[in-house]
């Protein structure tokens, strides 16, 4: 019987798309307005450029709906070609941690969509505060088991206690139901790099201060997420699948195109849940490696 081993570790990611490639772009198919539309020039920030001339989706917007219309097709068995479609199940219960652009203003035509703005620590959760619904993603509304989708485009980077978010969206996600997610990772490192932590209520900062967006202080990046947090996650209760995305067609392009999808796979394992100062608290490398090549090797056989 043939034996092999497979190596998982470091990844290798696609290069950069070249520059010139990028800038070729003009016409795209949009997966959110389903389009076939024009693409304004790819800025810097490549994640948040290349805006679909008829919705306004960014890149990052359109990797988002490629994301779900995979996750629909899989808990639906119905192929949307994108998220304007008709046939998109209106009793789908999607939240969005997302409270404008143009997957926002595209889903809000689903009976089941929620979504909200975070107003800040004086609100509590379910709150409508200038119109829109509040959440705090670490204790938020939603009953048990209430939704089919969470979507967060960025955001987990963002809060100080970001396992706290994880479980519990895994409590608010009925079973099998996934959270599509983006956060700025390096899967090459075993261990996220917290980069600010609050302690008694303080932020204390254990790296030099970046800021996502412009209202400083109110984007502090928190932590940007190495392999442990696969490992989390499984404890959690989430079996994770991780893609890298280049589809020019689409206007979906690199460097760094990643997007997560966690799906409520099992019942919380009953451990701690990681918070605080968290520096070196994972189990022990050859876990997170086991555990990544048994996710990877699941997500080989089912597709
Ligand atoms: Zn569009």
């Amino acid at each position: 019987m043939a034996s092999f081993e497979r190596k998982h570790f470091p990844f290798s990611f696609a290069a950069p798309d070249a520059e010139d490639l990028v800038q070729g772009i003009k016409r795209i198919f949009c997966p959110v307005c389903g389009k076939n539309s024009e693409v304004e020039t790819y800025g810097e920030n490549r994640r948040e450029s290349g805006k679909c001339k008829e919705c306004g989706a960014w890149n990052r917007q359109r990797l988002m709906a490629w994301a779900l219309m995979r996750v629909i097709r899989r808990s639906t068995g119905v192929h949307v070609p994108h998220l304007s479609e008709g046939r998109l199940a209106s009793e789908l219960q999607v939240y969005n941690a997302e409270w404008f652009g143009a997957i926002h203003e595209t889903l809000r035509r689903l009976k089941g969509y929620h979504w909200s703005r975070y107003a800040g620590e004086e609100y509590n959760s379910g709150d409508v505060v200038d119109g829109h619904p509040h959440q705090d993603l670490t204790n938020t509304s939603f009953d048990d088991d209430q939704l089919d989708i969470v979507m967060t485009a960025d955001v987990l980077e963002h809060i100080p206690d970001p396992y706290l978010a994880h479980r519990e969206i895994h409590r608010v996600l009925r079973p099998g139901g996934v959270h599509v997610f983006t956060v700025p990772s390096n899967l090459n490192s075993p261990i996220d790099d917290q980069r600010a932590a609050v302690i008694d209520d303080r932020v204390v900062q254990l790296s030099p201060p970046s800021w996502h967006g412009k209202e400083v202080d109110s984007n502090l990046v928190y932590n940007v997420f190495g392999l442990e947090m696969i490992q989390h996650l499984w404890v959690l209760g989430f079996s994770v699948e991780f893609f890298e995305v280049s589809r020019p067609d689409m206007g979906i392009i690199g460097p760094r195109s990643f997007v997560f999808m966690a799906e409520k796979h099992h019942e919380r394992i009953d451990r701690d849940v990681p918070c605080g100062l968290r520096a070196r608290c994972i189990e022990s490398w050859d876990a997170v490696t086991t555990r990544l090549a048994e996710e990877v090797d699941s997500v080989r056989k089912r597709n």
